[in-house]
């Protein structure tokens, strides 16, 4: 997607150990108006699959999903980050480790939100290593839920979790690919895709 590109080449900041900045639009400061561009996208490119709830985990990932939640007419359920252990088995948990901290998430959502009948489309900010969406698909997985997909803002396409994902048959639909990029240079190169 054009604009998003535009936006991360603009505003992105490349730092040391692969990670891309971009607080200034997306993780601390949220420029909505681009989250509903970018969420007109992912309701073009998902349109017919019959969608009935975007998925996403806190944090960074509730406002893009919160936009494509009302461009689809559909809720949104984020996963929480739990300190506390599923004692009564009212929620499905799972464990996910942080690309950008470095430790072990217990990760849960209510049993009453998610469930067989639903057909998911998972929203995230960023694709690194994949262990976020396999977090989020063990979920789906432990509801009996059916994934339609999954919308990534920004992969990062020199790591495997893109590959790692779509290797399992899920779809993936990255709006930015980045393909290579330089804590020196600051330089950014992207992924040429169709959109
Ligand atoms: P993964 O689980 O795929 O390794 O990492 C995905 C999660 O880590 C995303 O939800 C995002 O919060 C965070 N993340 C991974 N790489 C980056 C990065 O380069 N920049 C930012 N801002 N977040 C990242």
């Amino acid at each position: 997607m054009q604009l998003l590109e535009e936006r991360i080449r603009r505003d992105g900041v490349v730092k040391e150990g692969n990670v891309l900045k971009v607080d200034s639009f997306l993780n601390h400061q949220m420029d909505v108006e681009l989250f509903d561009a970018m969420a007109e996208e992912w309701a073009r490119l998902f349109r017919d699959c019959g969608v009935n709830k975007i998925l996403t985990i806190e944090a960074s990932g509730i406002g893009l999903a919160c936009a494509v939640g009302r461009c689809m007419h559909v809720p949104v359920v984020f996963a929480k980050k739990s300190q506390s252990i599923n004692i009564d088995g009212s929620v499905y948990s799972t464990k996910i480790r942080s690309f950008t901290h470095g430790r072990v998430y217990d990760v849960i959502v209510s049993r009453k939100y998610l469930s067989e009948g639903d057909c998911l489309l998972i929203i995230d900010d960023f694709l690194a290593n994949g262990c976020a969406l396999e977090g989020l698909l063990d979920l789906a997985d432990s509801a009996g839920a059916r994934v339609a997909g999954v919308g990534i803002a920004v992969e990062k396409g020199f790591q495997d979790g893109g590959e790692r994902i779509r290797s399992r048959g899920v779809r993936v639909e990255s709006l930015a690919i980045v393909e290579s990029m330089d804590a020196r240079t600051g330089e950014i190169v992207f992924r040429s895709q169709s959109v």
